[in-house]
């Protein structure tokens, strides 16, 4: 596959982009100055709505959201605002896609795999167990052609999505007794979603669904066994330790979920120009700062959990691991047999996660191996 590089052509490509730039910057050096040029600034103004799946101002995934409002205010000197709105404060947390499909609302925020009912091949731009932790995600979609495809599943719907956000990798949960093998999954109770919940149906296991304000008295009640929820800095603010023992790691099903936005894309496209390019900017700006979050908080609050409250940290045996891989296999083979937009859209992330693997051996991995404290 080895492209010539073409040092002169890069040259002479670079330095057309330098004055296009140059120009550029004349041009738009002045506000107010002479319209005419496509996407001139009208100084029309919009007031759109966004619903999440979120708690209103929810630590972090909704303070990103909310934050996501305010960078496109500024940014658009106030030409589009943005009013965010928690789960069930004007739809339904999980009839954001459909108000936003019908274009009753303009924007939404949530996760791709809630929707996996309606599109199951959306849970491949959220989360897939074994798959591709918060790196590889944003290199597949931004670099790998994964948001094209994106585009294209959601574009059926009549929808504009962006990546907003990163959880980066997620715990693999509470649980009231060790899981010392595949057996002791067997008849578990377990609040985990999507594929993940799939796997564990497999291994013998129930997946059970409770929202989140409902996790901590379905957990204290016996009505299940454990439960998975973010990471530390999210779990410590649930309150999880007060009820379960044990905290595994690694979160197999959940390595690096992406956070979206998605817009109706009619009222996408009524928008001018640079004013898009705000809206993707600040998306960006989102997805990294929730993930710098995540990863700045979450070892502070482990070892609050482990150090304070006496949490049992444990790592799922590598049998137990080898085990979920497989049937994760299994569901993800399920799943692209009876859906073809699921097959296309695995093959490609697939492929990509293989590409990225390899080089994260050489790379990241060898790297982490070198430098990584041993606790
Ligand atoms: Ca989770």
């Amino acid at each position: 596959m080895g492209e010539e590089f073409n040092r002169r052509k890069f040259v002479k490509a670079a330095a057309a982009a330098a004055g296009s730039a140059l120009l550029a910057g004349c041009g738009s050096g002045g506000s107010g100055g002479g319209g005419g040029a496509p996407g001139v600034i009208t100084g029309k103004k919009y007031e759109w709505n966004m619903v999440t799946t979120w708690p209103p101002h929810f630590p972090v995934i909704g303070e990103a959201a909310d934050k996501l409002a305010q960078w496109v205010d500024q940014m658009s000197g106030g030409r589009l605002k943005i009013k965010v709105y928690g789960g069930g404060e004007l739809v339904p947390p999980l009839e954001a896609f459909d108000n936003v499909r019908q274009g009753t609302v303009e924007m939404g925020h949530g996760a791709a795999y809630y929707w996996a009912g309606k599109v199951p091949a959306a849970q491949f731009f959220a989360a897939v167990p074994f798959g591709m932790n918060a790196q590889g995600m944003n290199a597949w979609l931004y670099g790998g052609g994964g948001l094209e495809l994106w585009q294209e599943v959601y574009g059926q719907f009549g929808l504009v999505p962006m990546p907003a956000g990163n959880s980066g990798v997620q715990m693999g949960g509470w649980f009231n007794k060790e899981i010392n093998s595949a057996q002791d999954l067997k008849g578990l109770k377990m609040r985990i979603p999507g594929l993940g919940g799939k796997v564990i149906a497999k291994a013998g296991g129930a997946a059970i669904l409770s929202p989140g304000s409902e996790i901590y008295t379905n957990l204290e009640r016996g009505v299940i066994d454990a439960t998975e929820w973010i990471g530390p800095h999210h779990d410590l603010l649930m309150g999880f330790h007060k009820i379960a023992k044990y905290y595994y790691t690694p979160g197999w099903h959940e390595p690096g979920t992406v956070i979206e936005m998605f817009i109706n894309k009619a009222k996408w496209e009524s928008l001018e120009p640079d004013l898009q390019e705000i809206v993707r900017a600040a998306a960006y700006r989102s997805n990294l700062w929730m993930l710098s979050q995540f990863e700045a908080l979450n070892n502070d609050a482990l070892q609050k959990l482990i150090g304070e409250h006496k949490v049992q940290l444990r790592r799922f045996p590598d049998d137990v691991l080898a085990t979920l891989r497989k049937y994760t296999d299994e569901v993800l083979q399920e799943l692209i047999e009876k859906d073809a937009t699921s097959k296309k859209v695995y093959e490609h992330f697939d492929a990509f996660r293989k590409k990225v693997g390899a080089w994260a051996n050489h790379s990241e991995a060898a790297y982490h191996s070198l430098v990584a404290p041993s606790k």
